[in-house]
């Protein structure tokens, strides 16, 4: 790896896509760091993103100081934008013992988890500092808020309720699966939770012969290539391809805050589509053609959503799910 490079995010996110315990951790961390030190990222946004997979990394190794210690760099890096930063060092705290300081850093961090579904971090570092009852206690506190809110709030907007809808459900289930496993009998929210996931095996029955309920996607190459190729697809589509697969994602959650199962995506070619079009005598612009192009994708190149938390993401960023898309679809 020459060391004059600038750092993509697309090389970040490649290392932290990497299986760590197979590959050389030091050299990958001196890679990332390096970067930052000499001031070679790419975009001076990613810095914080940088210095939190080479944290990441130091972590799995079991270097928890020297992890820390990039991790409080992350936060001082991206005042403006480090909550993410903030509830790593908080984990990380928590896990070296420093109980008070970690449950400080988390707690102030703690009213997001009514509203951004990427908070979720939060409960990953009490869960793994063995803070599960905390843990538990959060995830009571942020779904009642919730419930509460959606019950006295009856002229919010559908956006609002949509909103809620997935925050309930993604809150209701993490809940109900670590009572789980704190061998918990289930109360009034874990049957909520049951009977949310049923509805979803019941739209699933619903959609019979459709099949599962797909979305077209285009990886970023081909999101490029497709609005230079077909310009009036920009009405279709928002400029960015970041804001593109955010769409996807705010869809996807909110079809399964609604009890929609079976989610997944295919992903679509400029190539494939013209060819599609042209074999079906449609035209590659028009709703309909493109609902029928993803059709013809889902039976050989479905991605099913969502991936698990630690898995690639679907968007083929080669990053944990939990780390891409799983948080972008909530900023
Ligand atoms: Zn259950
Ligand atoms: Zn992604």
């Amino acid at each position: 790896m020459p060391t004059s490079d600038l750092l993509t995010a697309e090389r970040i996110a490649e290392i932290g896509a990497l299986e760590y315990e197979n590959t050389d951790s030091a050299a990958l961390v001196a890679e990332l760091v390096g970067a930052v030190d000499e001031g070679r990222v790419a975009d001076p946004d990613d810095t914080g993103y940088a210095l939190l997979v080479a944290a990441d990394i130091l972590e799995q190794a079991g270097d928890l100081d020297d992890a820390l210690t990039l991790a409080t760099r992350a936060i001082a890096e991206q005042p403006d934008d480090n909550a993410h930063a903030r509830s790593v060092r908080g984990g990380l705290l928590l896990r070296l013992g420093r109980d008070d300081e970690g449950l400080a850093e988390l707690t102030a961090l703690r009213p997001a988890l009514e509203t951004d579904p990427g908070a979720m971090h939060l409960i990953d570092g009490l869960m793994e500092s063995g803070h599960t009852e905390t843990a538990l206690e959060w995830l009571t506190g942020a779904l009642e808020a919730i419930l509460e809110r959606t019950r006295t709030q009856q002229h919010s907007s559908e956006d609002a309720q949509d909103e809620a809808a997935a925050m309930i459900y993604g809150l209701v289930q993490q809940r109900h699966d670590l009572r789980e496993e704190m061998g918990l009998p289930h109360d009034d929210h874990d049957h909520l939770a049951d009977r949310l996931r049923a509805a979803s095996d019941h739209a699933l029955d619903a959609l019979d012969d459709d099949g599962p309920a797909t979305l077209l996607f285009w990886p970023q190459a081909e999101f490029d290539a497709l609005l230079v190729r077909w310009p009036a697809l920009v009405d279709s589509y928002p400029a960015q391809w970041d804001e593109h697969r955010a769409q996807l994602e705010r869809a996807l959650a909110d079809a399964a805050g609604l009890g929609t199962a079976d989610l997944g995506v295919v992903a679509g070619s400029v190539a494939g589509l013209a060819t599609f079009a042209e074999r079906n005598g449609g035209d590659p612009t028009d709703e309909d053609t493109l609902d029928e192009y993803a059709d013809s994708l889902s039976g050989t190149d479905l991605r099913a959503w969502p991936p698990g938390r630690n898995d690639a993401c679907w968007c083929g960023s080669g990053s944990k799910y939990k780390k891409c898309c799983l948080p972008r679809s909530r900023s």
